[in-house]
């Protein structure tokens, strides 16, 4: 318990300087984008091709960075509403098809219910299923299976993606969640952060089952009774 009011104190405290500093960040941003832009087309680009290409790169991972810390950004207009959340993970499993199929990932779904109502915002939600997809998806580089079920049970629709990727060891599960906590080197350590966050704030929780070697299953649960606010 103890452990967990620290958790989110130091969300609140990362979340209030995620909006102030984003924004500083985002305008500067722009501007050197537009001008490398120009630079690019009044040189002879292919003698600096290599140089263009990892300004690029580099600043598509200031620009991810960025997005992930908007999401913490509370003011944000949320809104919450009754939708439902079999059909939000529908959609965000189209959007992230084009990544499966690069990857050599394919999805498995059994939806218990063809429809589970809940009260929440669903572009946050659809957030949270990105982040734990996309991990599924980076942890297993030689392709595989994520299995996506949604089920109801007590008063909370459980969702779980299950990956067969490396997993994680047991002492590093309490690290999960943790801002900037990354395993990869071109990771933010933002992902889980943000997750859990929306999680908490829909009244939800997440569960973290792994055995190294086999893979790794992340439950979210939701509330069905959520009051409306
Ligand atoms: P990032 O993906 O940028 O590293 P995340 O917050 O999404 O940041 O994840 C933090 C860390 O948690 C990862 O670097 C990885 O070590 C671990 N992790 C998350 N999801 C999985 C998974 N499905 N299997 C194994 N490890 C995972
Ligand atoms: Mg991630």
């Amino acid at each position: 318990m103890e452990e967990q009011l620290k958790k989110s104190d130091t969300l609140n405290v990362v979340g209030e300087l995620a909006a102030g500093i984003a924004h500083e960040i985002r305008n500067p941003m722009t501007a050197l984008k537009g001008f490398i832009q120009l630079l690019q087309s009044s040189v002879d680009e292919s003698k600096y091709s290599m140089y263009f290409d990892v300004i690029s790169s580099e600043l598509n991972r200031i620009e991810s960075i960025i997005t992930e810390f908007l999401v913490l950004a509370k003011p944000q207009a949320i809104s919450y509403e009754k939708k439902d959340v079999t059909k939000i993970m529908k959609e965000t499993l189209d959007l992230m098809s084009a990544q499966a199929v690069l990857e050599n990932v394919q999805f498995e779904t059994f939806f218990a219910s063809e429809k589970e109502i809940l009260y929440c915002e669903p572009k946050q939600l659809k957030q949270v299923f990105i982040n734990i997809l996309k991990n599924a998806i980076e942890v297993m580089p030689k392709g595989g299976t994520v299995t996506i079920s949604i089920s109801e049970k007590n008063d909370y629709v459980t969702i779980s993606i299950k990956d067969q990727g490396i997993g994680i060891p047991e002492d590093k599960l309490k690290k999960l969640g943790e801002p900037f906590y990354t395993t990869k080197d071109r990771g933010t350590g933002l992902g889980l952060m943000v997750s859990y966050k929306i999680v908490e704030e829909h009244k939800g929780y997440i569960e973290v089952d792994s055995e190294v070697g086999k893979g790794t299953t992340f439950h979210i649960y939701l509330p069905k009774n959520l009051n409306e606010r």
